[in-house]
Formats: C-alpha cells, structure tokens, sequence
C-alpha cells in the first residue's frame, strides 16, 4: 500500500520512525528512541524495532533511512537498522555525533570492556547528497532542505511519488541564527503548494511555555545575556553542548573585558559549527578567543584545537584556560552539569566551589527543573542552592515551532492534508484559532494506520 506510516510519534513527543511506501520499497524517516521519562510510551523501543523490520527483505525493502537530525528521540535507535540498509544525515551533524561518541566509546569501554560502539552506527551513516537536488529512492524522489533548530544541520524533506508532493518538516521553528531570515523564502522557493503536510507540534502541548517567555527567538536571548553578563563578573552558563545556536549567542554576547570559557569537547563542537557556518552567519564567525578548560591543565586535551587559526588575524582561536587569569578578569563559562556515574563531583561543579559569587544563566528547557514536567536529577543536583532570582535567571528559547510559525507554514504551503506528529496535542491541532479554515484538513489518527496515496 502506497503511503505514509507513522510508527510512533503520532500521540508522543519524541521515539519517531515514519515510512513513505512505494510498492514493496520504501524509505524511512528517523529511527528515534523514546526520550527519558516519556510517560506511557505507545511502544517499547524493543517492540517498536519488532514491528518496522518485521518483513525487511521479504515482503518489504528500505532503500535508506534519513535522519532528520541528531537528537537521540530521532536517531537513538539507529543502530537497530539491519546492515546494508543506507543512511543518511546531515555531514556536520554527523561530525557532532562523531566527538560526542568518541568520549562515550571511551568511557563506555572504562566501564565495561565490550560495551557497543557509538561510532561504528554512525560510521555507517552518509552525508546528505549535494544541496537542493533530489535522489530516487525506487520511485520516491526526496528533496532535503536544511532547517532551522536546536540541533544544528536540521533537515525537512520534500517528498513527490504517485504525482503528490509532501513535505515533511521534522522537528523546526524559524526563531533561531538560521531561520529567522531565511524560512519563509525558502519554504516559497523550494516547497511551495504541497498535497500533503507532516508536521511536527511540540509546542502545541507546551503553550504556557510560549506565552510566559518574553525570551522569543535567538536573538533575543543574546541580547538579554548581554545584559546579564556585563552585570556579572562570574557566569556560569548552563545549556546544551549540541545547541550551537544558543551557544553561539552566549559566545557573541561576551563582553570584550571578560573571558569566555569552555571545555575540550564544547570547544571542539564549537569549532565543527564555526567550520561549516561562519560563511553564512554571523553569529557563527569567531569574535574572540576561546579558552579552553582542560582537566588538571593537561594541555593534551588541546591537541584537536591548537592548529585553529583566525582566518583574519592568523592568531590561535583556542588557548588553554588559566585558572587565576580569569577569576581575576571575571568571565562567561559554558557549564554542564556532571552525569559521568564514576564521579561523585563533577568538573563545573568544582570549579565552581572556587568562584565567590557566581551568577547562573539556565538555557535548557524548564522541564528539567525541580518543579518541572521532568526533572533531571543532574541538573537538579547542580542547581541546588542557587536555584533563586538571586543567583539564577532562565534564558531560554525552545528548538520547536511556535503555533505561529506551523500557522504561517500552512498558508504557505496550502495543504490539502496537514498529519501532526511529535506531539502531545494532537486533538489540539483541529482546535486552535491560529489554523482557521487548516483546522479542517487534519488528519488525526493513530500510530500504524497508512495515509494512501
Ligand atoms: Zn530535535
């Protein structure tokens, strides 16, 4: 049967796989774990695999499986794929996943020697083909486009068999570095009317969020933490490594007198986005040198970074940090809260014992917290005591589309269907005033059940 599958992710946030079918060929879209504390999962990870392989080579075959990004509830089972089968994601997002899962590899085999490799899934992962053009996967032709998210190097697809076109957005928004100038004219060069519209709604659940936050794009936050870092001298800052737009504002935002400070692994992950961004961005070239914070002033943990030259000045872009120079100076220090079980104190957390009065920016989501949706013991444990307007403030803005944002994406691209998936508020989508006369064109049903084309 011709058409579109959602596996899981049609009632769920987050532990996607979807199918696009053509005969007994097909493709797949994301292979996603379900994210930690996903409350009544609609399928086992284990059972999910079970059902989307069950007739692989007999009854059914994948020409590839296309990674919309790399978060793990979108690529978390990848390594579930039968060997042979294709796949694709975007080549810096897969140099991202390759310095985190050489860390990982490292202290997995620490822990137990024959643990699985990280890096041999993502080995097997190519980068997407040339930008803009398409590849015929048995009769499916697929158009990927590069999006704006908290994951640098996002795609959505443009997806035509059959004579319909479809777009598949994955997870996007158009408030971040990238989107913000660019989404409503690449969604009018490249897509334009679609038959069929997969979208993500992330934020449909999460409209409090929305509406409570005067933080509202990328921007926005570096402005704010501006503000917030020339007021203080000691910042810790504690946001995601992986969302370099973010990063990249905390970065820019950096006052000229003060240090800017990270470790090893965010420097590295810093220097892969500035490689392959700095062309178009802005907020992507180097402004200032990065200091690099290495364990016990080991200079070994700077050898990936010392030959990093400023095009400009030809100066080196990383130095190893030192500890006196900017407790003196005061600085902005990425921070990350420590989940290594062999340590009991993790590194930010003692550097911080040395600092008098350090003040936190908090950009993750608010979910986490305490008194959140889903607390995370770590950062619950980092926040302690200092979880106060006093000594904290939240800067912070989701990777998700705003119901704007999926409202303007449905006027541009007038679909005479619209599926939402990666949601919570499925039942909301048919509901809300910013989709009008959309509203009625959503298709609402259940994990498993096929779209026909
Ligand atoms: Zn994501």
């Amino acid at each position: 049967m011709d058409g579109i599958k959602i596996y899981r992710g049609s009632d769920q946030i987050g532990g996607i796989v979807t199918e696009i079918t053509k005969g007994d060929h097909r493709i797949l879209i994301d292979l996603g774990a379900d994210l930690p504390g996903t409350k009544n999962p609609a399928l086992s990870d284990d059972e999910l695999i079970k059902r989307v392989f069950a007739g692989e080579g007999d009854t059914i075959h994948t020409d590839a499986v296309l990674f919309t990004h790399y978060h793990g509830d979108h690529v978390g089972l990848r390594g579930k794929a039968p060997e042979g089968i294709p796949m694709y994601i975007g080549g810096t997002a897969k140099e991202i996943m390759e310095t985190i899962a050489m860390r990982v590899d490292l202290l997995n085999k620490k822990l137990c020697k024959n643990a699985p490799s990280q890096m041999e899934t993502i080995n097997r992962m190519e980068p997407y083909w040339k930008l803009g053009s398409s590849r015929d996967f048995s009769g499916i032709k697929v158009t990927p486009l590069v999006c704006d998210h908290s994951a640098i190097d996002s795609y959505m697809f443009v997806i035509e068999l059959n004579g319909k076109k479809i777009l598949y957005t994955g997870d996007f928004r158009d408030h971040g570095i990238p989107g913000q100038d660019t989404f409503e004219s690449m969604i009018k060069r490249y897509v334009g009317k679609i038959d069929v519209l997969v979208t993500e709604g992330t934020m449909i659940s999460r409209l409090e969020e929305t509406g409570n936050n005067p933080i509202k794009s990328e921007d926005d936050l570096g402005k704010r933490a501006s503000e917030i870092f020339a007021e203080h001298k000691e910042n810790v800052v504690l946001v995601s490594s992986t969302n370099l737009d973010s990063v990249m504002e905390f970065y820019h935002a950096t006052p000229a007198d003060k240090v800017f400070l990270c470790d090893a692994y965010q420097a590295e992950v810093m220097n892969i986005a500035i490689k392959s961004r700095s062309r178009f961005f802005d907020k992507y070239r180097y402004k200032k040198c990065i200091y690099v914070l290495c364990p016990d002033n080991n200079s070994f943990y700077m050898k990936n970074l010392e030959g990093v030259r400023n095009p400009v000045t030809k100066r080196r872009c990383f130095e190893m940090a030192n500890e006196d120079i900017y407790l003196d100076k005061g600085f902005v220090m990425l921070a990350r809260p420590n989940n290594n079980p062999n340590m009991a104190v993790g590194r930010f957390e003692e550097r911080m014992k040395k600092m008098k009065d350090p003040f936190i920016t908090y950009s993750m989501w608010t979910g986490y917290l305490e008194d959140g949706k889903a607390p995370d013991a770590n950062i619950v444990r980092f926040l302690e005591g200092k979880n106060d307007k006093a000594h904290m403030e939240i800067l912070h803005t989701s990777g998700h589309a705003y119901v704007e944002t999926i409202a303007k994406l449905m006027e541009l691209t007038n679909p005479d269907k619209i599926i939402p998936m990666h949601t919570e508020g499925r039942d909301a989508f048919t509901n809300l005033p910013q989709f009008g006369e959309y509203a009625n064109r959503i298709w609402k049903k259940e994990d498993g059940q096929v779209y026909e084309f």
